[in-house]
């Protein structure tokens, strides 16, 4: 059954970022929108408000780096006042973090989750394509300190690369209060590698437990969301799969994705999508964008090609 509650929005602010993540936008590749393509915050604002009317309550911002825009704060905090969001998040590769995280929470954003796919200097540099991993270790716990939460940890597994930081990663989740979430490697252009760098999370499983022990269940809502919780006996934190490869999770996903150049998504792997950018530059009524987006409800309502493949997309402009 494919689900009713469509909710969710995933907004893409800017698809500039401040780390060439090698399975995201590789160094040396790095190819960005002139900024009159990216939408303005009026636009955004505009939007999301005509959204919360046709039934989204729950927003997160992502990018490429949502903190790299200059206006972030404003924006949240206009955001964080529409009648009917009642959840907005941000998703953040926190090198910026630990200086913006108290005014971020001052202004009305709920919770972060942070990119870092490596614990080992070397090999977050090897990934992130800069020597910044103290600062996102630094952001994480100002995040912490200030009460973002929860604070969700986000690693894309990459075979030969960063499978030796699983174990590490996972420990984190015993001393501090964090999810820490293991995310199947997507293929998007052939400059991000090949599928078989992919690792299925049942492979991650394995290699957690051989260390920790079996995993327990945890019962915690991701309110419809693709991750399943577990935790590591006695941990304070949790561990997280969100296993896109190695399983189907279209039936249960209540997402709409709006991209940095304004165009609303139904699907993540789908090639088609609704041009909202250009009827909010043609001074277009309400009534016509509510229109849109309903149809693009009611696709992402009937959508049944599960796993559908979209060709080559740049996962910075749409923000994963
Ligand atoms: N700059 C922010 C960050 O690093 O979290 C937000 C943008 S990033 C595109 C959003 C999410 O997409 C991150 O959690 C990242 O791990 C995920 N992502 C990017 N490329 C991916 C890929 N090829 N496969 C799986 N997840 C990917």
């Amino acid at each position: 059954m494919p689900p009713t509650n469509i909710d969710y929005l995933r907004v893409s602010v800017t698809d500039r970022c401040n780390l060439r993540c090698t399975y995201c936008n590789p160094l040396g590749h790095a190819h960005f929108a002139d900024d009159r393509e990216t939408l303005s915050s009026d636009e955004i604002v505009r939007l999301i408000g005509l959204c919360a009317r046709c039934g989204i309550r729950r927003v997160r911002l992502t990018g490429g780096e949502p903190l790299l825009r200059e206006d972030i704060i404003g924006l949240v905090r206009r955001l964080a006042g529409i009648a009917g969001v009642d959840d907005l998040s941000m998703t953040t590769n926190g090198v910026l973090l630990a200086s913006m995280a108290a005014e971020l929470k001052e202004v009305g954003l709920k919770r972060v989750n942070i990119s870092l796919d490596a614990m080992d200097r070397e090999c977050y540099r090897q990934i992130a394509g800069a020597e910044l991993l103290s600062r996102v270790i630094d952001g994480m716990h100002r995040a912490l300190e200030v009460g973002l939460a929860p604070v969700r940890i986000n690693c894309v597994v990459i075979r030969d690369v960063n499978l030796s930081q699983v174990e590490t990663l996972a420990e984190m989740s015993l001393r501090l209060p964090v999810a820490v979430r293991f995310i199947e490697y997507c293929p998007t252009t052939r400059l991000t590698g090949p599928a078989s760098c992919y690792v299925p999370n049942s492979e991650v499983r394995r290699i957690i437990e051989s260390r920790f022990g079996p995993l327990l269940d945890l019962v915690v809502s991701d309110s419809g969301g693709p991750a399943v919780y577990f935790k590591i006996q006695d941990a304070v934190g949790a561990v997280g799969f969100i296993s896109g490869r190695s399983s189907v999770f279209c039936h249960r996903c209540t997402r709409l994705r709006l991209s940095s150049d304004g165009k609303i998504k139904p699907c993540l792997y789908g090639g088609h999508y609704y041009d909202v950018k250009i009827l909010l530059r043609a001074g277009t009524e309400d009534d016509a964008i509510l229109h849109l987006l309903r149809r693009a409800l009611q696709e992402k309502r009937q959508h049944t090609k599960l796993n559908a493949a979209a060709g080559d997309f740049l996962m910075q402009q749409i923000g994963g």
